[in-house]
């Protein structure tokens, strides 16, 4: 067996000034220094320097001082105490930009799967309450900018309302999903730029087109179905996901300062340019067919509807409403969805 590479040192003892001249060597995982030693666990190792002397710490405010710096880097690898990996990458220009792009990927990491964990996290502690608040800020934004008072009469939109209480109250006494603790039905007329449309806002309330209710007149099943679906969104509070995810800053920031109204101000702006993820849609499809169902509507009617759609030539992609139904993707998927028993 080799013996352990010596190398001299200075030892100050912590106590005296005096420094006292020995030999320092690596054995059984002790350092020793003259007829003294101290375990490696306890010492201090230097950072590495480009000149200068080196210094290692002892436990008990004692150290070792090695003048030549040289000879102590050789001595400490030989002894198999080589730089610590943060040195050694602090002294690699390429490592260095090894370690940047692994921060920006992480921080890439950190917006595609941290931001909708913290969304999540958001949305489980945001009340109702709150997100009813909001919802209600963006009906009246919406009123002002897309949308205009519904051309159906009272009693019209009252015969509506009773038939999607009614499916709704069956499909509770039949054991149908949960229905949403607070939601309500707003009748509007989303003019040319929505065309036949029902959309969900945070909180619960939905948007329903006057020309939904004239395309689907004769197919009250369809309608009860999209109805559905946007019950699924409200269930599930995607509305809010959509604009704290879209908002995410501006969101926090007002939770902050506890003023809405930078985000409210943003709110139509991120509502038309962001569509609910198709995972969303599919969750809003399942549910919706399974409240649909249980309230006694026939969902296969659905295939009508789109239909329908396509026959107005409906231009889905340049809808200024990016979450409403029209835009749906992959119709044949959904209507096969809605179809199968
Ligand atoms: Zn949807």
């Amino acid at each position: 067996m080799d013996a352990a590479p010596r190398l001299t040192a200075d030892w100050f003892d912590g106590h005296s000034a005096r420094a006292r001249p020995v030999q320092a060597w690596i054995d059984g995982g002790r350092l020793h220094f003259g007829d003294q030693s101290a375990p490696l666990a306890g010492v201090t190792w230097p950072e590495r320097q480009r000149h200068g002397q080196r210094q290692i710490l002892l436990p008990g405010g004692g150290l070792l001082s090695f003048a030549d710096a040289a000879a102590f880097d050789s001595w400490a690898r030989a002894s198999g105490r080589g730089d610590s990996a943060v040195v050694q990458w602090q002294q690699s220009w390429r490592l260095a930009l090894l370690s940047l792009v692994l921060l920006v990927a992480g921080l890439a990491a950190g917006w595609r799967w941290g931001l909708p964990w913290a969304v999540d996290r958001a949305v489980d502690v945001l009340p109702l309450s709150a997100e009813h608040t909001l919802g209600e800020h963006l009906l009246g934004g919406l009123d002002g900018e897309w949308l205009k008072p519904s051309r159906l009469s009272a009693a019209e939109q009252q015969a509506w309302q009773q038939r999607w209480a009614a499916a709704i109250a069956r499909a509770r006494a039949d054991g149908g999903p949960a229905v949403p603790e607070r939601f309500e039905i707003h009748f509007r007329d989303g003019g040319k730029a929505l065309g036949p449309n029902a959309f969900a806002l945070p909180g619960g309330d939905i948007v329903v087109t006057d020309a939904l209710l004239e395309l689907l007149a004769d197919e009250p099943d369809a309608v009860t179905t999209v109805l559905a679906h946007e019950l699924g969104h409200v269930q599930h509070r995607h509305g809010l996901r959509l604009m704290l995810r879209a908002g995410a800053v501006s969101v926090v920031a007002s939770v902050i300062v506890g003023d809405f109204s930078t985000l409210l101000a943003a709110a139509p702006a991120v509502l038309a340019g962001n569509a609910y993820s198709r995972d969303n849609e599919r969750e809003a499809d399942v549910y919706g067919r399974a409240l649909a169902r249980a309230g006694g509507a026939d969902t296969s009617r659905m295939a009508v509807f789109f239909e329908r759609l396509a026959k107005r030539h409906a231009n889905v992609d340049n809808n200024p409403m990016a979450i409403a139904i029209s835009t749906h993707p992959a119709d044949e998927e959904r209507v096969r969805f809605f179809s199968e028993r």
